[in-house]
């Protein structure tokens, strides 16, 4: 029986496990895949205060990881398969056995979306990735495709530039959502050829990975081919919500919490990325973690 069980060692759960380690709460963090969340693949966070040069995305997740153990959190790999309420507390399932604590914090975050076209999936590790800074260093001197409009597929494009030979950018729209800063330095970098208005298709390749990219102008609705050989996906996100989302309180798939960051099942709250809220960023996630931490201290003293 624990205190706390954190879903999540994002930006969010580390922090949280900060407080309700210092609030001497006996805290477990569960993590699927990687501690450090989305920020951790991150390879220049520069919004972050504190950091006026920017910071590697995973040197300040070691530091937050760091943090929340000196704090005596208790960090373990395994997945969280589903939450239920018992008399004993909440129970959480995982891939490796059941835990039950006395409150529970929902810190999944969210997880990149798919272009869902023909070949995604087929070369999903083979050309496809979701991730620059995990996978951009198998496309040295090759050219690649960054798919989206963002701050994260500008983002993605000016890091890729500084490896492969040549990043198109493919956009379905005139105008980027990106910040005007990124904005400007993608104008400028020369290896990033913008591809506007226009929406994939397909990709294809052969055995040894993907070759090319169909896109379609969407003015003209003629059909391109650009040769790639590496295509990153970067068009937004989706709640990491999974099993949660038909146990708790949810709007259009993000967690619904109250101000104290409560959902609709007693004992559990939610922060970070997996909010219902505007903006989803480190910071922010932060913030709700340092309020959820300080929420399930006072609910427990209740
Ligand atoms: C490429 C990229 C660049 C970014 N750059 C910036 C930036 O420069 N500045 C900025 O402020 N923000 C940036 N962001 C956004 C920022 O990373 C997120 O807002 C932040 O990480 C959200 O934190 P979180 O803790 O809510 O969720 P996440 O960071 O998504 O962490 C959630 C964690 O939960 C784990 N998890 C999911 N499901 C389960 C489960 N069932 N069981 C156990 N664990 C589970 C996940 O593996 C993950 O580690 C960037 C995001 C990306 C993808």
């Amino acid at each position: 029986m624990y205190d706390v069980i954190i879903l999540g060692a994002g930006p969010a759960g580390l922090t949280a496990a900060i407080y309700t380690g210092r609030a001497k709460l006996s805290t477990l963090v569960l993590e699927a895949a990687m501690v450090g969340g989305n920020a951790g693949i991150a390879d220049l966070i520069e919004n972050y205060p504190g950091f006026p040069e920017g910071i590697n995305g995973s040197e300040l997740m070691a530091r937050f990881r760091q943090q929340a153990e000196n704090c005596g959190a208790e960090i373990r790999y395994d997945e969280v398969l589903d939450i239920e309420r018992s008399s004993r507390g909440i129970l959480v399932k995982t891939r490796c056995g059941e835990l039950t604590a006395r409150a529970v914090l929902a810190a999944t975050g969210a997880r990149r979306r798919e272009l869902q076209v023909p070949g995604e999936q087929e070369y999903l590790g083979r050309g496809v990735s979701y991730c620059a800074t995990c996978d951009g260093a198998f496309f040295r001197n090759s050219p690649v495709a960054v798919v989206g409009g963002g701050d994260s597929a500008v983002k993605e494009a000016l890091y890729l530039a500084g490896i492969a030979s040549e990043v198109y950018l493919i956009h379905r729209r005139e105008g980027f959502r990106a910040h005007q800063a990124l904005v400007e330095r993608m104008h400028s970098n020369e290896r990033i050829v913008l591809k506007l208005n226009q929406v994939v298709q397909g990709i294809e390749g052969d055995q040894s990975g993907v070759k090319q990219l169909l896109v379609k102008d969407v003015n003209d609705g003629s059909i391109r081919i650009i040769p790639v050989e590496g295509v990153f996906v970067s068009i937004g996100m989706v709640p990491a919500v999974g099993f949660l989302e038909n146990r708790l309180e949810t709007d259009s798939g993000y967690i619904v919490v109250n101000e104290e960051l409560m959902t609709s099942m007693p004992g559990v709250f939610a922060a970070g990325d997996i909010c219902s809220k505007k903006v989803r960023q480190v910071a922010t996630a932060v913030g709700d973690g340092a309020l959820a931490g300080v929420a399930i201290t006072e609910y427990l003293k209740e």
